[in-house]
């Protein structure tokens, strides 16, 4: 008997549980209520694509190795098509910075960690247009979902369908299973709230808004080398980044903590973006108008948060039949670039649960403990460390602040040791890497005796002895800052 799967959103995570999900005897049918991408190259669905269910979609992305292997192993056509389309593999070796490169070779495992540099909507795009080549695959576009058809029986709650209205008109729609890829604003909580389920969404802050502009090269020029000033740097009281992408294209974007109001508000308009990028070296070696020029005005974005949902939880009527994954399942927060990655990793587990196990009851709270063995170490850690910007944001502005000596000794740890250890090092950029691109659990590495003796013994290192292994100032003071664009310091 054929298996019908309904897949709720064509985002990244929807998108890879087509393609995770796609076998015979089974039909996938994936829903959104934006309307399909127009029939146009990946350059012109960047300008054209009306995507208002996706409010990240114009802002920078990079896709990590994770992904990137997981696209390689499973769809070699996709990737084909990728890098056809103009998006950029990115390799280890192209990635080092000017100290390692120099001494680089290849080994065994580098090719997991490669960096796919594209667009959002080129990546989207293209594989859109891959999944729907898949048997069994079908794309219903302009629909949207109004909520869950459920069924009690006995104790459980059995999703059956979904209540959806396409180009107007409400229909349902039955399934043997839905898979809820609805991303980051999910309904399905509040829609299953009255069938007792009670899902934890308690939101943990990561503290920045995003702002984002996209640049084109121009004629006759090319991205800057990697051996001047660091396309990525945190200045404490904002972040910059340059998202390399395809196509001739690159987008910058400024992470500004929540509390610098005067400063967010300011960057929004594309003067004072492009002042602050001149005064960070590392991004206007990339946006100085000789080499490149604005072709988009300047994104925001906030409510940035991370959240951990989970259904299967003590106490919760069993349910059957509904499997979040992306970022219905769990958000990150967007600087460590692991969204779309671990909605393909969600669509994979999904897809082995659905074979491997067989008692229905089961099938959700095993994704749920694989999603939590595989991504919740990075999860912890990223909240850890979203606290310490938060609190580090904060003392940026009390010019008064003394940090404490536990303080010291960590940010020591970080500038004087682990920097210029991995800087100095390919083994241990190497491991340094894996849980970068989320290959490896994130503190593995350190728990290495051969990696804690390098790092120690850069640490014991004079600082003039390691000069060339700092990285050279990123831009000015917060005070010089606001003064240069002529904002309040408090
Ligand atoms: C500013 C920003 C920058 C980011 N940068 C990166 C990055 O560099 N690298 C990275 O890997 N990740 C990044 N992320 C995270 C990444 O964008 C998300 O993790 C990813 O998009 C999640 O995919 P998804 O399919 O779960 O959700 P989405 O991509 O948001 O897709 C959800 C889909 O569901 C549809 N939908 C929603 N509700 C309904 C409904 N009721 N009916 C019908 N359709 C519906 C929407 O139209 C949409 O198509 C970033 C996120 C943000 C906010």
């Amino acid at each position: 008997m054929t298996e019908t799967l309904i897949v709720a959103g064509a985002g990244i995570a929807g998108l890879n549980a087509a393609m995770a999900l796609a076998k015979p005897g089974r039909n996938v049918i994936v829903l959104d209520r934006d309307p399909p991408p127009p029939d146009l190259d990946p350059e012109q669905a960047f300008y054209e694509w009306e995507r208002k269910g996706v409010t990240q979609l114009r802002h920078s992305h990079v896709f990590l190795g994770r992904l990137v292997k997981l696209i390689r192993d499973n769809h070699p056509r996709l990737w084909t098509e990728l890098l056809a389309g103009g998006a950029r593999e990115i390799t280890f070796g192209d990635a080092l910075p000017p100290t390692l490169a120099a001494e680089y070779t290849f080994k065994p495992g580098d090719e997991d960690m490669s960096f796919l540099f594209s667009r959002r909507t080129t990546l989207e795009f293209i594989m859109r247009r891959y999944a729907q080549t898949l048997p069994g695959v079908t794309f219903v576009p302009n629909a949207g979902i109004r909520g869950p058809v459920v069924e009690k029986r006995g104790d459980a709650v059995v999703i059956t369908g979904l209540t959806v209205t396409i180009d107007g008109e409400e229909s349902v729609m039955s399934a043997d299973a839905v898979v809820d890829a609805t991303g980051r604003e999910t309904q399905f909580p509040d829609w299953l709230a009255p069938y007792g389920l009670k899902v934890d969404q308690t939101p943990r802050p990561a503290g920045i808004l995003y702002f984002t502009r996209h640049y084109r090269l121009r004629d006759g020029q090319d991205e800057p080398g990697r051996d001047g000033a660091p396309g990525a740097g945190d200045l404490g009281y904002i972040k910059y980044g340059v998202f390399a992408a395809d196509n001739r294209h690159f987008s910058l974007t400024l992470a500004v903590p929540e509390i610098e109001t005067e400063l967010r508000t300011a960057v929004m308009k594309p003067e004072v973006f492009d002042q602050v990028c001149a005064l960070m070296p590392g991004a206007y070696r990339w946006t100085n108008t000789e080499r490149a020029e604005p072709v988009t005005k300047v994104f925001g974005m906030g409510n940035l948060k991370s959240v951990w949902r989970r259904y299967a939880a003590p106490g919760n009527p069993t349910l059957l039949g509904f499997y979040p994954i992306g970022d219905a399942s769990l958000r990150t927060n967007p600087l460590y670039g692991r969204g779309c990655s671990i909605g393909a990793i969600q669509a994979h587990l999904l897809a082995k649960v659905l074979d491997e196990v067989s008692e229905p009851e089961k099938r959700l709270p095993e994704l749920e403990k694989r999603s939590f063995t595989e991504i919740r170490p990075f999860y912890d850690v990223m909240v850890k460390q979203d606290e310490q910007a938060i609190r580090r944001a904060e003392n940026e502005q009390n010019p008064a602040y003394k940090p404490r000596f536990k303080a010291r000794v960590v940010k020591s740890l970080l500038d004087d040791a682990i920097g210029p250890a991995s800087r100095g090092n390919l083994a241990l950029m190497r491991q340094l890497m894996r849980p970068f691109h989320m290959l490896e659990e994130p503190s593995g590495w350190l728990k290495r005796p051969a990696n804690l003796w390098r790092i120690l013994r850069t640490w014991a290192t004079p600082r003039s002895w390691k000069a060339n292994l700092y990285q050279p100032k990123f831009g000015p003071e917060r005070a010089e800052m606001l003064q240069t664009l002529g904002l309040k310091a408090s």
